[in-house]
């Protein structure tokens, strides 16, 4: 059994940026990188809005630079997947999927959360040519265009209100008659001269070669299908956070998300810290990812320190 002072799982933005601070504070972390090592920003082009970047960087090369600072400070980053959590006892264990345990006096969780999608094959083919999961990353690569967003929560109108600043015109593709987002959210669209609710209707396919050009829309009700030209297909149907494996021993919300302490990172479990995607559903940015994987390391060292750990 190995013995850890900061195990942390999940290598995106708040892991690495945890991984800095902690190693930083003598704690010598080691990240679990996890079965999608650098999380979300490995499937994003052009990341223009991380500041330090003056010119952009692309989403895998800024991971890289994560990884490279945290390795540089004294990480040992993992290329494995943590399968098993226990943290009933005093001491928190883990288990990689090769069986090897580990026992760490403190845990840090972030594993991020993982968008949704339509599932439509040319949704895959044109990702990052057009379609795209993030309104405030990617909004501005279509400004002056015509666009198209679905979804119809909270997510879809904040999206949708934001894209209308910057683009030409936003459609809004509902699925049903009605949304499911707050009524004040929903006001904020209807009050807006460019976003047009297509109430009814699902994109069966996005047309494009090499970026996308339009989409073929399905109005449910009717059975018509029409064509729409946009530059741009924002899918905002929400996000399912990576949380599965911590289920029995982390309080989670009703969508789950882990819950965290309102200015802290600490879980219901002592010892045990949460930063990043994984217990945020509102943000969601990389940097406040990387903002709170800082905090969750000072929490962290701040446990261990009262501990005596
Ligand atoms: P939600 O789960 O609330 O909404 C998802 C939306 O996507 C629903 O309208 C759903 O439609 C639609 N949808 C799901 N699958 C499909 C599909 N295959 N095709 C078309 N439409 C689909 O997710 P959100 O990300 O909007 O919100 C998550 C949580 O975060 C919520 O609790 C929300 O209130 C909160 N939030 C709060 C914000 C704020 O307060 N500022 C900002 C953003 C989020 P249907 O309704 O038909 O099921």
């Amino acid at each position: 059994m190995e013995k850890l002072k900061c195990l942390i799982i999940g290598s995106g933005p708040a892991g690495y940026t945890a991984a800095i601070y902690a190693a930083r504070a003598g704690l010598k972390p080691v990240v679990y990188a996890g079965p999608e090592p650098g999380g979300q920003l490995m499937l994003t082009t052009e990341v223009e809005n991380f500041p330090g970047y003056p010119e952009g960087v692309q989403g895998p090369q800024m991971m890289e630079d994560f990884k490279k600072q945290a390795e540089k400070v004294g990480t040992e980053v993992r290329h494995e997947v943590i399968t098993k959590v226990d943290f009933s006892g005093k001491k928190h264990m883990a288990v990689t999927e090769m069986g090897h345990e580990i026992e760490a006096d403190s845990v840090i969780i972030a594993t991020g959360a993982s968008a949704k999608w339509l599932g439509l094959e040319s949704e895959k083919r044109l990702m990052n040519k057009g379609v795209s999961a993030c309104a405030v990353c990617d909004g501005f690569f279509f400004r002056k265009q015509d666009v198209i967003l679905v979804g119809a929560g909270d997510t879809a109108c904040e999206e949708a209100t934001y894209l209308s600043k910057i683009v030409n015109k936003v459609y809004m593709v509902v699925r049903r008659d009605e949304m499911r987002a707050s009524k004040i959210m929903q006001q904020r669209v209807m009050d807006t001269s460019n976003i047009e609710v297509l109430w009814n209707s699902e994109i069966k396919e996005i047309v494009g070669e090499e970026f996308v050009e339009g989409v073929k829309l399905l109005n449910n009700k009717t059975g018509a299908v029409s064509d729409l030209n946009v530059t741009a297909v924002f899918v905002a149907i929400g996000h399912k956070p990576n949380t599965d494996l911590f289920r029995s021993f982390i309080e989670l919300d009703d969508q789950g998300y882990i819950v965290t302490d309102k200015i802290s990172t600490k879980t219901n479990v002592e010892g045990v810290f949460a930063c990043g995607d994984v217990q945020d559903k509102i943000y969601r940015q990389a940097v406040t990812a990387a903002g709170t994987g800082c905090m969750a390391a000072l929490d962290s060292e701040r446990y261990l320190g009262e501990k005596g750990l």
